[in-house]
């Protein structure tokens, strides 16, 4: 038996505990609290390491009795994890891999060295707001995108910013941070890629999924995405080109732009599961967390392929602030009514406190008959429906 350990213990880490089993896997979760989603899952308190993420000390105990250890938070200290892969512990995906990729300015840097389109960008931090010219040379035209360089998530540190005047007051606000600002892409859609590789370099990536973010933050997901055929090698062709280059361990969701000439653009990678693939719990031969064990504690992958015809995952997000005294929140009436649904799951992930935009569950619906296709975004409008009451 291998033991993985997760640095981590949310809802990803929680959802790829529910698959450790099945491939006769130990999960251990470094997390700072007993109450964290994964621990409900895990096989006693022994398996869980207290610790926040970024606290390598509780790493180091982890890793000594774990044969690997991955992340579902990619927010790490690399160098202070460096100390403990030179002692021989093994991470997967490796740390050289991901130094590239935890600051969003190198990672477009590493992304257009591997020949992969970028949208155009320029560190703000050395340009200065008085930009002008991006890297490539382009004149800057307004509305561009500034983002934080370091730990944005849920789109917390992205700003569309309409003018030079926009700009300089952006710019003071985040004075303290460092900035990358880019083109502003009118993408027709946002697609996603979920790969994955092994230790021993296969790949395997589930079909390209359409994903559809309301400020800024994803609320549904449709599998698999209706595109043109040179569409979608292309998004196929960029997450096998990244993953190979990259040495990538592990599943990755990569984020793209489709734009009105079929070009795709990748916004960003995150080396980790991601909240894109998991309409692959139920829908795929074997879903992304399963993928992603598999990757990292060599075993061959399974075939990344749908089971039914279409999917779609809806994101149930907080709507206000409020401490769960009830197992589901009090929300246990809209949970039953969206249970009640055929061919739905609702995938609660046990957060004890919601604020307006958490993901506090998921819902996957999906189809068997490929004529009621039309019919999957009309059932994620029910869904919502019943979840914000609108
Ligand atoms: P985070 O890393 O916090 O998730 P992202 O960089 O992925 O933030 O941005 C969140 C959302 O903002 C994207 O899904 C997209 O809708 C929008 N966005 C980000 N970058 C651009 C861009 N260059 N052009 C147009 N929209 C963008």
């Amino acid at each position: 038996m291998k033991r993985v350990g997760v640095i981590g213990g949310g809802q990803l880490a929680w959802m790829m505990a529910a698959e450790a089993a099945k491939l006769e896997l130990e999960l251990m979760v470094q997390t700072p609290s007993l109450s964290d989603p994964a621990v409900a899952r895990l096989a006693g308190e022994h398996f869980v390491m207290q610790g926040a993420v970024g606290n390598v000390a509780a790493t180091a105990h982890m890793a000594a009795s774990c044969d690997v250890v991955t992340f579902e938070n990619e927010f790490v200290d690399l160098d202070a994890l460096g100390k403990l892969a030179t002692l021989g512990h093994r991470f997967y995906p490796t740390l050289k891999s991901l130094t590239p990729l935890l600051d969003k300015y190198e990672q477009r840097q590493l992304l257009r060295e591997v020949g992969v389109p970028v949208p155009g960008f320029a560190d703000l931090s050395a340009v200065g707001p008085g930009l002008t010219h991006c890297e490539n040379g382009d004149a800057v035209q307004f509305p561009v995108v500034v983002k934080t360089r370091r730990n944005g998530y849920d789109g917390q540190g992205t700003f569309v910013v309409k003018s030079l005047a926009a700009l300089e007051e952006r710019c003071e606000k985040l004075a303290h941070q460092s900035l990358l600002v880019e083109e502003f892409v009118p993408f027709t859609k946002e697609l996603a890629a979920i790969a994955t590789r092994n230790v021993s370099g296969d790949l395997a990536v589930f079909p390209i999924v359409e994903t559809q973010q309301e400020d800024q933050v994803c609320r549904r997901v449709i599998a698999p995405a209706h595109l043109s055929t040179t569409a979608r090698d292309k998004a196929v062709a960029i997450a096998q080109t990244l993953l190979e280059k990259l040495e990538g361990v592990g599943t990755y969701g990569i984020e793209l732009f489709l734009t009105a000439d079929d070009r795709v653009l990748v916004n960003e990678v995150a080396p980790r599961t991601h909240n894109s693939g998991h309409f692959t719990i139920e829908t795929c031969v074997a879903s992304q967390f399963e993928q992603h064990l598999r990757a990292v504690a060599d075993l061959p992958l399974a075939p990344a392929k749908m089971i039914v015809p279409a999917a779609m995952m809806v994101n149930l997000l907080g709507f206000e602030s409020a401490e769960f005294d009830a197992p589901e929140g009090g929300y246990g009436d809209r949970l039953s009514q969206i249970r009640a649904l055929p061919h739905t799951q609702v995938h609660w992930y046990g957060k004890l406190a919601s604020r307006p935009g958490r993901k506090l569950a998921h819902v996957t619906l999906w189809t068997l008959d490929s004529e009621e296709i039309q019919d999957l975004e009309n059932r994620a409008k029910q869904i919502e429906k019943i979840w914000y009451k609108f």
